[in-house]
């Protein structure tokens, strides 16, 4: 994906007021990050251990989303699957919650999708990044494919939350 900068991903986020997005953690060393081997950008709030965010450019708009991520609990043993990428970790996949945006986001109503805590999904398929024994499962696929499904995945994550 294209490099983002602050400002760009700060007016992209769709879930939140816009008082919270100018105030929520960004990180700060944007201009070293792998964009070349991103499909979407997420990271975890160093300030909120509970909080997490995503920005995508998909069909050409760039989305935001904040999410909300539970804090330590017994799913950290567990071995579970990504949504989006379809890595297998033990204690490495998170629920992550993002509160709709607009009115049904003041009605409660939220959508939740299981993702690498660290939301390092497209390094984890590109093989940048390892998650341990039998965390990729054999696949017929190609590395375009995979690459494919992950943004697929994501794109019908982001669609329920702003449907
Ligand atoms: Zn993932």
């Amino acid at each position: 994906m294209k490099p983002l900068t602050e400002r760009e991903i700060r007016a992209a986020f769709v879930n939140c007021s816009k008082g919270e997005a100018k105030r929520l953690s960004v990180p700060h060393d944007l201009a070293e990050r792998p964009w070349d081997d991103l499909d979407f950008f997420g990271w975890r709030d160093p300030q909120a251990a509970e909080r997490a965010y995503l920005a995508a450019e998909l069909d050409g708009r760039l989305v935001a989303l904040v999410l909300r991520a539970p804090g330590a609990g017994s799913w950290q043993t567990r071995r579970s699957m990504c949504s989006m990428c379809m890595t297998v970790h033990t204690g490495g996949v998170s629920l992550m919650v993002a509160t709709k945006p607009g009115r049904a986001g003041q009605r409660g109503n939220s959508v939740g999708t299981y993702i690498c805590s660290d939301l390092a999904c497209p390094l984890y398929v590109r093989g940048k990044k390892d998650a341990g024994a039998g965390a990729r499962l054999p696949e017929s696929l190609t590395l375009e494919q995979k690459i494919q499904r992950t943004v697929t995945n994501l794109a019908g994550f982001v669609a329920k939350v702003t449907a």
